[in-house]
């Protein structure tokens, strides 16, 4: 019985090193990287807790995501969560895209299991979940993503978000580095 325990605490950690290296591997090589040319949507979003910043571009062929590419500077688990996104949702049509961005809002929000099926690497992003000021972190590409989405659906040319937070928030997020993390 005691075996099995410490296998068990064995391959958890694992699976922690593993999530992190994934992590490191997007954040070193943004898998669409740069702007966009051409017709498209481009919206740039600013967390500034963090000091994190998106410009995702996006095309729409009809209701499918076309093309999608992220040019950004920040943490790592904000540049690599934008990566992951991108490889998610080209190619998928649009309610499926927002089917995938809906499922990593609720692993963020510590909302059901990871799937692996619909999240790809998104899935190493589920201890992120504990560091709440984090959390936004993660979820900057994604909510890009939707707004590119909404807009380009609408019909309409890009535009700046920011998410504001007050002082006490961002000495939070400075203080909640994860582990592993650069
Ligand atoms: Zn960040």
């Amino acid at each position: 019985m005691e075996k099995a325990g410490l296998e068990k605490g064995i391959s958890i950690l694992g699976l922690e090193e593993l999530y992190q290296e994934i992590i490191l591997d997007h954040y070193k090589k943004p898998r669409h990287p740069g702007r966009l040319d051409g017709g498209h949507v481009e919206v740039r979003h600013y967390n500034p807790v963090c000091g994190d910043e998106l410009t995702v571009g996006l095309r729409l062929d009809g209701d499918r995501v076309a093309d999608v590419a992220v040019q950004g500077s920040g943490c790592s688990i904000s540049q690599a969560s934008a990566s992951v996104m991108t490889e998610q949702v080209l190619g998928r049509p649009v309610p499926e895209a927002l089917e995938v961005a809906e499922g990593f809002r609720r692993l963020m929000h510590g909302e059901g299991e990871p799937d692996e099926d619909l999240l790809g690497d998104g899935v190493a992003f589920a201890g992120v979940a504990k560091y709440p000021v984090r959390v936004k972190c993660a979820l900057l590409g994604w909510m890009a993503f939707k707004d590119a989405t909404a807009r380009a659906l609408a019909g309409h040319d890009g535009g700046e978000t920011v998410y504001r937070e007050n002082g006490d928030a961002a000495a939070a997020a400075k203080a909640q580095r994860l582990p592993g993390e650069a």
